[in-house]
């Protein structure tokens, strides 16, 4: 067998290919890949495989490739893959780094023919552990497993606003897709805790120190969409962000669209604070 590989559907060695550094399958797992079972040079269930990779790329907005079945089986062709399996892979493309993509953007995607012995059937006893599903529930790792983070950005982008902000169940108000968030409610400042299910913000600690600093009273605490209409200011903040002020949310105006004056006392306080330690 040779080592081929197909990328954006042209049939090289593997050992040539190169993606971009700003490719959003590498810096966001912005992607979507397939496995397909080739045995003696027939690729197994192609179309059922394909359905889905485009079933999905279609539900996060990427545009679906042409060509993929007949570049698999070209590929399969070129390299004499006979046992083994096809790794499809469509990333969103390249792009300047930044969660939200641009509309018109081309997707990458790579082909890869892996040789492979398949264990016969039914001949390998499996012995398994069971821990709790939590996949897609560690928000607190700075990972670049990104992609519903991208998906809110899609739909933060498509309503024309600047960030998105994920909810709980319970109308618990988490974070920003990049951002963390602070409320004055009842003249405490709430945001939420860093019990996992937020980004531990580095902004968001400082912020934290300095309200303590200025004698502005916080709580670690959920702010509750159910209290929306009780909140005297809200802003964002993050490494890129700063100190932002929150002036709507789903159309309408958060503490009737006015930056407060926590809210400006906290961004002088965090540009002074940057200042002194650069
Ligand atoms: N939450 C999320 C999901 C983020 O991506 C960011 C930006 N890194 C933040 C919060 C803010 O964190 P930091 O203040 O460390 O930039």
């Amino acid at each position: 067998m040779k080592d081929l590989c197909c990328l954006n559907g042209r049939i090289q060695p593997l050992e040539e290919a190169r993606i971009d550094p700003l490719d959003r399958g590498f810096l966001f797992g912005d992607a979507l890949y397939d496995a397909v079972r080739v045995v003696e040079g027939t690729i197994l269930h192609l179309d059922s495989h394909l359905a889905r990779l485009q079933g999905g790329l279609e539900r996060i907005d990427i545009d679906v490739p042409v060509g993929l079945a007949s570049n698999c089986r070209q590929l399969v062709a070129a390299s004499r893959l006979e046992t083994g399996y096809l790794y499809l892979q469509v990333s969103r493309g390249v792009a300047p780094r930044s969660h939200e993509p641009p509309g018109d953007i081309t997707p990458t995607i790579l082909i890869l023919a892996v040789a492979h012995s398949f264990a016969a059937p039914a001949s390998r006893a499996m012995r398994a552990i069971s821990r709790q599903d939590d996949r897609w529930r560690h928000c607190d790792l700075k990972t670049t497993s990104l992609l519903g983070a991208v998906m809110g950005k899609i739909e933060m982008r498509d309503a024309g606003v600047d960030e998105v902000l994920f909810v709980g169940d319970q109308g618990q108000v988490r974070e920003g897709g990049s951002s963390n968030i602070f409320v004055r409610h009842g003249d405490v400042l709430e945001t939420h805790p860093a019990d996992g299910r937020i980004l531990e913000g580095i902004t968001r600690g400082i912020l934290l120190e300095l309200a303590e600093q200025i004698g502005l009273p916080c709580r670690e605490t959920p702010p509750l969409l159910s209290e929306r209409q009780e909140w005297q200011e809200a802003f964002l903040c993050g490494t890129l962000t700063g100190v932002q002020p929150l002036v709507e949310l789903d159309d309408e105006p958060v503490a009737n669209g006015v930056v407060g004056a926590w809210t400006k006392q906290l961004a002088e306080a965090l540009e002074k604070r940057n200042r002194n330690d650069s």
